[in-house]
């Protein structure tokens, strides 16, 4: 790694920006349309690249990558002109005759750090809300998705304003440099740990930051939901590339008498979905890496395994797996998992799983099965999540009207949509004063009636 290589790109992007050549919305349009472009003229090296780095499905890698981004372009082409637009707020009494409004303007020059498990998405689907709020961005994928991260080097500056984005790739070291240079934003995804070195570089620089991170989703699952829906849709979002998802259900909260036939039920739709053997299965993923197969193969250690539980290191292989009631000081328990084995805690009363989840980490996401609107309410009222499905995995993502991110241990700030527009812009507070009726009243000097009289105003 050459460190004048990095501080010459950032320095390039800054000098872009100051030009004012990113601030014209024709500009960020043709970026984005340029992006759009080179997801569909690279679709299938894309495919493959996924399909190398984690066996993703072309039916997975087009659902949560490659579409996911298309329809996040499309739609920010579609947005873009009355995102950019002023923010007309009203305008009090005694601040009358004026106009106030919010105006967005771009912050400048951001870095987008990526994490490897939808290592497109969660470059590009950043990079798609800078380039519309019009900044310049350097973009840091993850070293662990190999391919796509080469893919991104070679793609971004054939399609991009080379001038306004660069890819750098790397590990520990480049990201550690890049993080010397005072930024205007970074949103960084991935774990909690590297978040808080993240954040500390950056207030060096009083830079703001969102921090895209992770935990553990609980999934409560109470004996009124439609089991056989639920459980299609509790398998979906848990074994989709291979459980490693920031927002898969981590462990799910069920009723002991419920336990039965909630596991018939999320077995019979394993079979479903993968066949009896998932090692055979062309829709199956597989571990990123080795590190990560040994850290969940060692999960498995001691534990009441229900369903799966057979691993094959060769080929990063786990299969889809269910824990019965771990002990709460087990690493399943304290640390996030990450991957394809699915905890069931078992409770006398549904009730209990509220407590039981406030007393940990506020979650990512918190998803809810139930027929039963009370409850329904009660969850919803009485704990804390970045978002809550109800009676459904991760679909909260499809809707670009709702924003991505977690609270507290879970990441802070959000994007998506109009929220990505906004976490990339300052809304800058414009008031315009009109030079009629300029009342003394606040000019020196004072004098008991005037005081009289703005207290009436204020
Ligand atoms: P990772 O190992 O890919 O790391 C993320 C990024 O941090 C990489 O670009 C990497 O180069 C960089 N990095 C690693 N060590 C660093 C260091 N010491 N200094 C500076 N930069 C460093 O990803 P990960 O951390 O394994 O990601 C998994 C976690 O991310 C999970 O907790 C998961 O829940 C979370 N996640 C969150 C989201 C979200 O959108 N909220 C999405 C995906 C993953």
């Amino acid at each position: 790694m050459q460190t004048d290589t990095i501080a010459n790109q950032v320095n390039q992007l800054q000098a872009t920006f100051s030009t004012g050549v990113t601030r014209d919305i024709k500009w960020r349009l043709a970026q984005l349309k340029q992006l759009k472009l080179m997801l569909l003229d690279h679709e299938a090296a894309f495919l493959a690249a996924l399909k190398t780095d984690l066996n993703k499905s072309e039916q997975e890698a087009w659902t949560s990558e490659l579409g996911f981004l298309v329809s996040d372009i499309d739609h920010s082409i579609k947005h873009l002109n009355s995102w950019a637009k002023a923010r007309k707020v009203s305008t009090p009494m005694f601040v009358q005759p004026g106009k106030s409004y919010l105006l967005p303007e771009p912050l400048g020059t951001v870095l987008i750090i990526g994490a490897w498990n939808y290592p497109l998405q969660l470059v590009l689907a950043p990079l798609v809300a800078a380039i519309a709020a019009g900044n310049c961005a350097v973009l840091k994928p993850s070293e662990l998705s190999v391919k796509t991260a080469e893919l991104l080097a070679l793609y971004i500056p054939q399609y991009l304003d080379k001038l306004a984005y660069q890819v750098v790739t790397g590990a520990v070291v480049e990201t550690t440099e890049l993080l010397k240079h005072a930024f205007d934003h970074i949103l960084y995804t991935g774990g909690e740990g590297v978040g808080k070195i993240v954040m500390r570089a950056a207030a060096e620089h009083l830079t703001p930051v969102t921090l895209e991170l992770g935990g553990k989703c609980p999934c409560i699952v109470d004996s009124t939901t439609d089991l056989s829906v639920s459980a299609a849709r509790i398998a979906w979002s848990k074994w989709m590339n291979a459980g490693q998802t920031c927002v898969a259900p981590d462990y799910v909260i069920i009723e002991k008498a419920f336990l039965s036939p909630f596991v018939a039920a999320l077995k019979q739709k394993i079979n479903e979905f993968y066949s009896a053997d998932a090692s055979q299965s062309a829709d199956y993923g597989r571990i990123i890496n080795a590190r990560h197969f040994a850290r969940l193969s060692a999960y498995l250690q001691d534990q009441d395994v229900l369903v799966g539980g057979n691993v094959d290191a060769d080929n990063k292989y786990i299969e889809p797996t269910i824990v019965l009631n771990p002990s709460a000081d087990s690493p399943l328990m304290q640390e996030e998992v990450f991957g394809p084995i699915l905890i069931i805690l078992t409770v006398e009363n549904i009730h209990d799983a509220i407590p039981f989840i406030n007393s940990k980490a506020k979650p990512l996401a918190l998803y809810l099965y139930t027929k039963n609107t009370h409850f329904e309410h009660q969850v919803l009222s009485h704990t804390s999540a970045g978002s809550v499905g109800i009676n459904d995995g991760m679909m909260f993502m499809a809707n670009p009207n709702l924003p991505f991110g977690g609270v507290g241990n879970s990441g802070m700030g959000a994007y998506h949509g109009k929220f990505g527009f906004d976490t990339f812009s300052h809304l800058k507070s414009v008031l315009k004063r009109s030079f009629l009726f300029d009342v003394a009243l606040r000019y020196p000097p004072f004098s008991q009636s005037k005081l009289k009289m703005l207290k009436k105003l204020l």
